[in-house]
């Protein structure tokens, strides 16, 4: 028996076709929830925790601080257990249908605060887009230093449920020698959206996002009493930066956000944009946190790759920091068949970030 209301359907995502969501809302397609996992750790200073102020000396060797002299309130270190590196000499082999790349590459750990638990959108939007800038610094460091690494990913894993192993707050940055797939897949895509339409796709999906209006009238006179100009996609947004929720959204609580005017390359980022940024962020962060309550996600920053078709790509590809909250555990029915399974509808769950009440800036 289905609901009145129930959506049943497999959305495509518009960038990478084949990559598709089934929007299921019945109740039986919902699969465990993540509260059930250990809830995530909110202390400010822990003793034993090697990300913390004053345990500099249990960290691997330091990169950089900011500020460089002085107390520092964001810290790059190496990682402990890199999954990629530089520190040996390895070779490419084949065997039989078996296949390897070498597994050459960087990774680092950016300490984002020397507050051990603080959320995101605890955290000042000054600091924030300090945290950006950051990100912005050590991506431009990375790509200048080899140009064998071709593609820098920086990302954020926040609690248990999005499998932080680590409870201070931080982000990573992995260099690799190839451009990931996911990404290659979307730089093609929009590539192939720009021959056929002379415009960016990114661009005409946050257009798209804007066109929503909403009319109330007076019930007696049927005068127009307010016009609403909210898209109804769109989560939230400043000047020059937008959170808008995915038609195609493969998690319940999935928020992008997208710089409004076009840009490809993350390394152009200005100081003016990383201000609208940070609290672009704090906003959305603050309504995620509103919504579901103590919120762990991974995000994870798509920008245009440094190899040699970056230039052809910076017409077509608009960079973007995709925010999934952890709030299921993936099923079989996900793992076998490649489709993600969103029980919330994506327009219902923007109503509710949009709706959410947060604490102004
Ligand atoms: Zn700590
Ligand atoms: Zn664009
Ligand atoms: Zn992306």
């Amino acid at each position: 028996m289905s609901e009145p209301n129930e959506i049943r359907e497999i959305r495509i995502n518009p960038i990478v076709p084949g990559e598709s969501v089934l929007v299921a809302t019945a109740r039986s397609m919902r699969p465990k929830k993540a509260e059930d996992l250990a809830p995530r750790d909110t202390r400010k200073h822990v003793e034993t925790c090697p990300f913390c102020r004053g345990n500099e000396d249990k960290t691997p060797p330091e990169i950089l601080t900011y500020p460089a002299t002085g107390d520092w309130h964001i810290r790059i270190v190496e990682n402990l257990y890199p999954v990629l590196g530089d520190d040996r000499t390895q070779t490419n082999f084949s065997f039989g249908l078996q296949q390897t790349i070498d597994g050459y590459g960087r990774h680092e750990v950016i300490i984002d605060h020397y507050e051990h638990g603080t959320a995101l959108h605890d955290m000042s939007s000054t600091h924030l887009a300090l945290l950006f800038g950051t990100y912005r610094d050590r991506m431009a460091q990375i790509y200048a230093s080899d140009d064998r690494l071709k593609y820098v990913l920086v990302f954020k894993n926040f609690g248990p449920a999005a499998g932080a192993s680590i409870p201070h707050t931080h982000s990573q940055v992995i260099a690799m020698p190839v451009v990931p797939e996911n990404v290659q897949a979307e730089v093609d895509n929009s590539r192939e959206y720009f021959r056929k339409h002379h415009h960016c796709i990114f661009c005409a999906l946050i257009d798209e996002a804007l066109t929503f209006e909403a009319t109330i009238y007076d019930r007696n006179s049927g005068e127009i009493r307010r016009k609403i100009d909210v898209g109804q996609y769109v989560v939230e947004r400043g000047e020059k930066f937008i959170a808008i929720k995915p038609f195609a959204s493969r998690f319940e609580w999935e928020v992008h956000i997208l710089p409004l005017a076009h840009q490809a390359d993350f390394l152009a980022i200005s100081a003016d944009d990383l201000a609208d940024l940070a609290s672009v962020v704090k906003r959305t962060m603050a309504r995620l946190d509103a919504v579901i309550g103590g919120a762990q996600y991974n995000y994870f920053l798509h920008a245009v790759p440094h190899d040699a078709h970056t230039a052809e790509h910076a017409a077509s590809y608009h960079w973007h920091l995709e925010i999934c909250p952890r709030t299921s555990i993936p099923t079989g029915f996900e793992l076998g068949s490649g489709l993600f399974v969103n029980t919330i509808s994506p327009e219902a769950a923007a109503a509710r970030l949009r709706n959410a009440q947060i604490a102004p800036e």
